[in-house]
């Protein structure tokens, strides 16, 4: 068997596993939450086009990159651009300023996972207007830095309603659609739920009640490989898998 053939298999499997996992995970969520059912964003960062027209193929729809480059070069790869015309890019990572045009005119780009602050949703809101069709808003959620830690971004949890606020009275040309966390890597569930996780729940309450809003319509984008089963039973109605579809990244460079 080539190699080729067998990354196609791991793909697949990897896939129709996450997606078992998902809805066995749905079936446990608590009745109180908003029954909405996740959605995967297959986080495709570091791994070559041909894997992602493989999880096309197999039928993943949205993907998710970290690196405006990288997902600016995977949307206008030819193959992809002919193979995966209804492919729905995420973008999941940092957005800097001198970026976004490069963002916004990626074909197939779906949502813009990372806004946290007020002048990026400006500037994003402003940009928009050159790139969309059919005078269609962009979909953005509001990323919250749940952990504290300095070298996650996102803005802070009581900072949200206001940043949401802004998008909703002053960004036209943006659908907020949610929230998103990142979170602490490798906390340890064994000592109950995962504070990130609960803390981004209590924002979107927040949100809700102080801008009237439905808080079935306003989303949470959170849980990664280690730790989707447990953000979907919390409520996560968006998870960003990596390595559990695609395979192992190797590590950073320290
Ligand atoms: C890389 C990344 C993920 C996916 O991580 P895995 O552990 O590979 O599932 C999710 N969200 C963000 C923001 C990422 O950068």
């Amino acid at each position: 068997m080539s190699a080729e053939s067998n990354q196609e298999i791991d793909i697949m499997h990897g896939l129709k596993t996450v997606l078992a996992q998902i809805e066995a995970a749905v079936s446990r969520r608590s009745k109180d939450l908003p029954q909405v059912a996740p959605r995967l964003v297959a986080v495709s960062k570091i791994k070559p086009a041909a894997l992602i027209i493989q999880a096309y193929e197999g039928g993943q729809r949205h993907f998710g990159e970290n690196y405006v480059n990288e997902l600016a070069e995977k949307a206008c790869d030819p193959q992809i651009l002919e193979k995966c015309k209804e492919i729905k890019w995420h973008f999941i990572g940092h957005l800097q300023t001198n970026k976004i045009n490069k963002l916004l005119g990626s074909p197939g780009l779906f949502m813009v996972e990372t806004i946290d602050s007020e002048k990026l949703a400006d500037n994003v809101n402003k940009q928009w207007v050159k790139y969309r069709k059919d005078e269609e808003k962009l979909k953005i959620m509001v990323q919250v830095n749940t952990s504290g830690e300095e070298a996650k971004n996102g803005i802070e949890p009581s900072e949200s309603p206001k940043l949401v606020e802004h998008v909703l009275k002053n960004c036209p040309n943006l659908d907020f659609v949610g929230l998103m966390t990142i979170g602490q890597y490798d906390y340890d569930t064994s000592k109950g739920p995962n504070p990130d996780f609960l803390t981004l729940a209590k924002c979107r309450q927040e949100v809700c009640q102080k801008l009237n809003l439905d808080i079935n319509n306003v989303e949470l984008s959170m849980g990664m490989s280690c730790d989707f089963e447990h953000a979907i039973e919390l409520g996560a109605t968006t998870v960003r898998v990596g390595s559990n579809i695609f395979g192992a990244r190797p590590p950073k460079k320290a």
